[in-house]
């Protein structure tokens, strides 16, 4: 599979000439450059990539399908040198590109005309190869573990931040190259807090746990999120517990290449409605996983993308109760054509997460 093939003809239907990749996950994805600066120039007969002294060695070693330019000082001085005589369009990341550096460009490429985009390359990265399949199966092994161990340190006493310090420092001591965000900790009422980061709380006997956690395997993401009890807990809450369970199997049992986000989404927000619990349940079903924690596709109700085989997304149904406690359960799936063989009996996704998912207490 050729990526930058794939981009040119999308430039091409779009009458795009030429095209500036500012989006680091996405130069890295098109040419396996990792730095933190630099950005890639795509013109009729030729992909370059800018960059400054400081990865010199490293953009020798790991770039392809592009020219490597290291400019000594300025980046903009550099790019006028070599890229006066670009002419026509042009097509930018438009979500990606801060307005001083959108106006120093325009000025010092007055030949071009300037195009905001979205999504090209992040729409073309959304269907995996093997390779990269076979890296967020490698980081959701990681994660699986480090819940694994994490689980044993849930007991009352123990604070939020030294169990998600634990998450930081398992993952890369198991050979992830860190998470692949801030670890979510959320015990007794701080659980009805969707992205409640870490905190100083300590655990308290009949809490509910939320762990959500997900560390990067060479560059690519994993995510997983469970709920635990401790000690023991609400009727209610467990069973909110089981609600949010049936909305989870249920949407990855029905999860297949040719339906829609949104009709995805739908399975799993029926279920939670039919319960009575529509209200809590305020955040989209899903998000695809790769480069970028959150990627393409999104998979919530606004969305019309069809599933295809190739997309891996999460799947995590929620519900918070204001003041009382929230239940959140996630894994990761890999949209496939029903042919991939660890898919199950009926599904056609196959979840790359695996750790249990029945209601544990600790
Ligand atoms: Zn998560
Ligand atoms: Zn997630």
């Amino acid at each position: 599979m050729d990526r930058m093939r794939r981009l040119r003809q999308e430039l091409h239907r779009l009458n795009l000439p030429n095209f500036i990749v500012t989006r680091l996950s996405n130069i890295r994805y098109l040419c396996g450059f990792s730095g933190s600066s630099g950005f890639l120039l795509i013109s009729p007969r030729k992909a370059r990539l800018f960059t400054d002294l400081r990865y010199k060695s490293q953009a020798a070693r790991q770039v392809e399908n592009a020219e490597v330019v290291i400019y000594p000082d300025e980046l903009f001085k550099e790019l006028r040198r070599r890229s006066l005589k670009l002419a026509g369009r042009i097509g930018f990341e438009g979500l990606f590109l801060d307005v001083a550096s959108y106006q120093q460009l325009k000025d010092i490429l007055p030949n071009l005309t300037w195009i905001s985009t979205e999504k090209l390359v992040e729409n073309i990265a959304a269907v995996k190869d093997p390779e990269e399949i076979a890296k967020i199966r490698q980081a959701a092994a990681i994660t699986d573990s480090v819940f694994a161990d994490v689980l044993k340190l849930i007991k009352p006493g123990v604070k939020e931040l030294d169990l998600s310090a634990e998450i930081t420092y398992l993952h890369k001591k198991r050979g992830a190259d860190g998470d692949s965000f801030p670890p979510i900790v959320a015990s007794g009422p701080r659980s009805a807090l969707p992205h409640g980061i870490a905190s100083e709380r300590k655990i308290r006997h009949g809490d509910l746990v939320t762990l959500d956690l997900g560390c990067f395997y060479q560059g690519y993401a994993s995510d997983l999120t469970r709920t635990v009890a401790v000690g023991r807990c609400l009727a209610k809450l467990k069973s909110v517990y089981h609600l949010v369970l049936k909305a989870q199997t249920e949407a990855i049992a029905q999860a297949r290449a040719g339906m829609t986000a949104k009709a995805l989404d739908e399975v799993a927000r029926k279920i939670i409605q039919n319960g009575g619990h529509g209200e809590h349940f305020g955040h989209g079903l899903g998000h695809g996983l790769g480069l970028e924690i959150h990627a393409e596709p999104r998979v919530f109700s606004g969305s019309d993308v069809m599933l295809q085989a190739g997309h891996v997304v999460t799947i995590e149904p929620g519900i918070y109760i204001p003041e009382v406690g929230g239940v959140r359960i996630e894994d990761d799936v890999l949209i496939t054509n029903g042919q991939a063989g660890q898919a199950g009996h009926a599904g056609q996704a196959e979840v790359l997460t695996h750790s249990p998912r029945d209601f544990i207490i600790v």
